[in-house]
């Protein structure tokens, strides 16, 4: 008997000696799926922390350029702050994920 497997994606058993499934294309093998999967996470959060960096470093070279006195200190202070946000907002990230599971 050949090796099958049962597609996660279609629920079809497909030929398990090859990592795709004959029908849908999907992945077949979990930890194939796994590893694409933790890939994926990763390069979504990527984007999106160049995204929002990207956002934030545009207001605060904004703040940089002016030489209006007292910006800097509120550059300073801004970027304080936003480090803070960040640090308690990956604490509620971290502590949703360990709620959840
Ligand atoms: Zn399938």
């Amino acid at each position: 008997m050949i090796n099958q497997k049962k597609c996660p994606a279609c629920g079809k058993w497909t030929d398990g000696s090859k990592q795709r499934c004959v029908f849908c294309n999907s992945l077949i093998d979990p930890q194939l799926i796994a590893e694409e999967d933790s890939r994926k996470r990763a390069e979504k959060s990527r984007q999106e922390r160049l995204a929002s960096e990207s956002k934030f470093e545009k207001y605060l070279r904004k703040l940089k350029e002016s030489d209006k006195p007292g910006y800097t200190l509120l550059f300073k202070i801004l970027n304080t702050l936003f480090n803070i946000y960040m640090a308690v907002l990956s604490f509620f990230i971290w502590l949703i994920a360990l709620i959840s599971g």
